[in-house]
């Protein structure tokens, strides 16, 4: 395969801070229809990784190609607009707005909340909010304040307001914290549902529902891969199991 054929194609990227390297030549392919996971033990660079990608810290060198694009110098939202969405650890929405109003703001014709209720409320645009409502598992929960949502449920609002911008690269920094068991089952089938037309990037600790998942699973250690391959694969590797599965 050619490097034109992935989703995200990361190679020899390198970022420090104060001359620690929080990612050391790295490299990373994904395939477009690809669920991937990134585990690995605490301060072992997962975070920084999103961050280079969506823009949030520049890369020092190396190379970030989206769909043969390259990123590494282009502005956040520019790579918004490409296509990249971002979820950050800690739910991001209005708390005091309704479920269909977060979405409806995050629909691409009306970024900012002022703009997106000026904006008259067309039928795309509710269409739209239903058939993402619908994915995210709050369907009947559209008129409901999202601050009165559990805290799941906004995990999923916020990703419904990603999905609002059909990204073709979701970057999902620890997505289940927080939720129930159940909020953890529908997750994982919500994951699947939609990585079968976007490459889809996760960062997460649980290894039950890391192996309900994962395609393939990346181990990440001092800033660069340790190991990458199917679940059975990266949990039989002794330098996995010495660094992080063995804790
Ligand atoms: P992980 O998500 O795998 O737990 P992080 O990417 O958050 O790891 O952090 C990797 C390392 O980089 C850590 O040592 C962290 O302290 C450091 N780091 C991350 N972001 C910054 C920053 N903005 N400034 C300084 N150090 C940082
Ligand atoms: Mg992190």
């Amino acid at each position: 395969m050619s490097n034109t054929d992935f989703a995200l194609a990361i190679e020899d990227l390198t970022v420090s801070f104060d001359g620690f390297k929080a990612i050391d030549s790295l490299n990373l392919y994904v395939d477009r229809n690809e669920l991937r996971v990134i585990i690995g033990p605490n301060g072992a660079g997962k975070t920084t990784l999103l961050d280079l990608i969506c823009g949030k810290t520049k890369a020092e060198t190396g190379s970030i190609k989206f769909k043969n694009t390259e990123l590494s110098r282009m502005a956040e939202y520019k790579r918004v607009r490409l296509g990249i969405g971002r979820k950050f650890q800690t739910p991001s929405i209005y708390e005091n707005l309704t479920v269909f109003q977060n979405l409806e703001v995050s629909f691409p014709k009306g970024r900012s909340v002022m703009g997106a209720l000026a904006f008259k409320c067309d039928d795309e645009v509710k269409a739209r909010v239903q058939v993402v409502a619908d994915d995210i598992f709050l369907a009947d929960r559209l008129d409901l304040e999202a601050g009165l949502l559990s805290h799941g449920q906004k995990q999923w609002l916020e990703i419904g307001m990603l999905l609002m911008q059909s990204p073709e690269l979701l970057l999902l920094d620890e997505p289940i914290a927080g939720m129930s068991a159940r909020e953890r089952d529908l997750t994982a089938d919500l994951l699947k549902r939609i990585s079968i037309n976007r490459a889809v990037i996760v960062i997460e600790h649980d290894m039950d529902f890391v192996k309900r998942i994962a395609h393939k699973v990346n181990v990440m250690h001092q800033g660069k891969m340790l190991a990458e391959g199917p679940m059975e694969q990266v949990q039989a590797d002794p330098r996995v199991i010495d660094v992080y599965l063995g804790h």
